[in-house]
């Protein structure tokens, strides 16, 4: 836990008792401030009492005497409206802050020079992050990796000089986080997402740009037009950056790739050419993780890991669950869980990353728009098995495109993939899952979804899971 001490003696409102806001509440107590917990929900609550802390109505209560509120990131603060603790802050003249905010401050009293890696963008966050810190650790350094991933930020070691933190932060945590200032501040992508929750486009944009703009080095994606704009700003404002191509490769400037090759414009790190290879790293397939991987490397080198240690690192990044997991292979077939594809934009990337043979899991609740943008990569599969409520629609976008049959559940849809794969010709067929689909109709949520689908297929006959020995 990392005590928070800039509020000692002062009484600090914390709204929001899920994981990150009872972390607060610890961090702040044991920073000596007073903490006032408080909620909507009746398990939030609980959960602050369980943990020995005094829960108010901030209703009613007096809000003079609070020094700050600290709002969980889930809270709106502006969009669709202010939430009501956000209107009463504001009367009131108390800030309104988030848990990233308390460990800027923190880390701005006690290790203004511990190495601090943020990361944002609309895709890509999670598996940057995870990379990110994984390079670290495999170069030997001390890591905590939290934030939007994972563990909370204040329930992570203190910061200091010999340790780095790699947090994942949404425009949520950037939003509540006016002092931040990242070591290193990554910016992978921006695509309309969440728009209910920031208005508009721009402010959205707005949002993820102070990200790169408060970094001592700002890594930036350049393959879309707001990313490009903020670049355009940073050159306007002389400010230095590394940007990330993905989208096209041999450019005359930036971080690309040609091919699964990396190449790196870094004199700074020594090099200024390729420093490592994606071919036959399972867990950082297809064209997306091309820019995950530049960003990660940037990042890494930025920090001073050798070219060298980071393309090892790369060669033994694990890879997240459920976003294009490797499970493992029975015969020639491989299977890949994407249970984190709940959009056709995700799926989009799985499918890319395969050029033909898939045997296609997909459904489940339906989102806006189905698999029609998806069209293009119907060529490359051999065969569709649809579950869940989505089935009708998917079938009748599929219906003259691609064979298809409608499996209802995932246990079935898993035996027939398999089953069809398996009896294929084909030198690498890929059963995946891959839904383009919210879990609801049938699961709790898109993990227990993946899970239940590397059940499945860890059940087979004849499978070899990833790491496993061969037979
Ligand atoms: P996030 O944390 O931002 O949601 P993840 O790393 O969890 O992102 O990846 C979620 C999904 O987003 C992946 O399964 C993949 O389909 C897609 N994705 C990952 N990285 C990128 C990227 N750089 N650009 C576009 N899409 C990506």
């Amino acid at each position: 836990m990392i005590p928070v001490t800039t509020f000692s003696g002062q009484t600090v409102a914390v709204f929001g008792l899920g994981l990150s806001g009872l972390a607060a509440c610890r961090a702040l107590a044991a920073g000596g401030a007073n903490v006032v917990a408080a909620d909507d929900s009746a398990a939030g609550i609980e959960a602050a009492r369980a943990a020995g802390f005094a829960v108010e109505d901030l209703r009613s209560a007096d809000w003079s005497r609070f020094a700050a509120l600290v709002l969980a990131p889930g809270v709106p603060l502006t969009h669709p409206k202010p939430h009501w603790t956000v209107e009463r802050a504001k009367a009131a003249r108390v800030e309104i802050i988030g848990d990233v905010e308390l460990f800027c401050r923190e880390r701005a009293r006690i290790a203004p020079d511990a190495p601090f890696v943020a990361i944002t963008g609309t895709n890509g966050k999670s598996t940057t992050t995870a990379l990110t810190a994984h390079l670290l650790r495999a170069a030997g350094r001390d890591v905590q990796m939290g934030g939007n991933i994972g563990t909370a930020i204040l329930a992570l070691q203190p910061p200091s000089d010999e340790r780095a933190h790699v947090i994942e932060m949404s425009s949520y945590q950037i939003e509540l986080t006016p002092s931040l200032d990242p070591t290193v501040g990554i910016l992978l992508n921006i695509s309309p997402d969440h728009l209910d929750r920031h208005g508009t486009m721009a402010h959205y944009a707005e949002l993820k740009a102070r990200l790169p703009a408060s970094a001592q080095r700002p890594v930036i994606g350049e393959d879309d037009e707001e990313c490009r704009e903020i670049i355009e700003r940073l050159r306007l404002a002389n400010r230095s950056w590394v940007d990330i191509v993905s989208a096209r490769e041999r450019v005359g400037h930036g971080w690309y790739a040609n091919g699964t090759e990396l190449i790196s414009r870094a004199p700074w790190a020594g090099i200024l050419g390729p420093f490592a290879d994606l071919a036959g790293v399972g867990s950082l397939r297809g064209r997306h993780n091309i820019q995950n991987a530049l960003a990660a490397s940037a990042a890494a080198m930025i920090l001073g890991l050798a070219p060298e240690e980071v393309a090892a690192g790369l060669r033994t990044f694990p890879g997240l669950a459920h976003r294009m997991e490797e499970i493992g292979r029975a015969g020639a077939t491989l299977f890949i869980n994407d249970s984190k594809a709940t959009n056709a934009d995700s799926a989009a990337t799985a499918l890319a990353s395969f050029e033909r043979d898939i045997y296609w899991i997909l459904g489940g609740k339906p989102k806006e728009g189905g698999i029609g943008p998806l069209v293009s990569y119907f060529p490359r599969v051999t065969k569709a098995y649809l579950i869940g409520e989505a089935t009708e629609d998917f079938a009748a976008t599929l219906q003259g495109k691609v064979d298809f049959v409608r499996c209802g559940t995932l246990d079935r849809a898993v035996q027939e993939a398999a089953r069809d794969a398996g009896t294929s010709d084909a030198r690498e067929p890929v059963v995946l899952l891959s839904p383009a689909c919210a879990s609801f109709d049938q699961y709790r949520n898109f993990e227990v979804r993946g899970d239940a689908f590397r059940a499945l297929v860890t059940a087979l006959p004849g499978i070899v899971l990833r790491g496993a020995a061969a037979p």
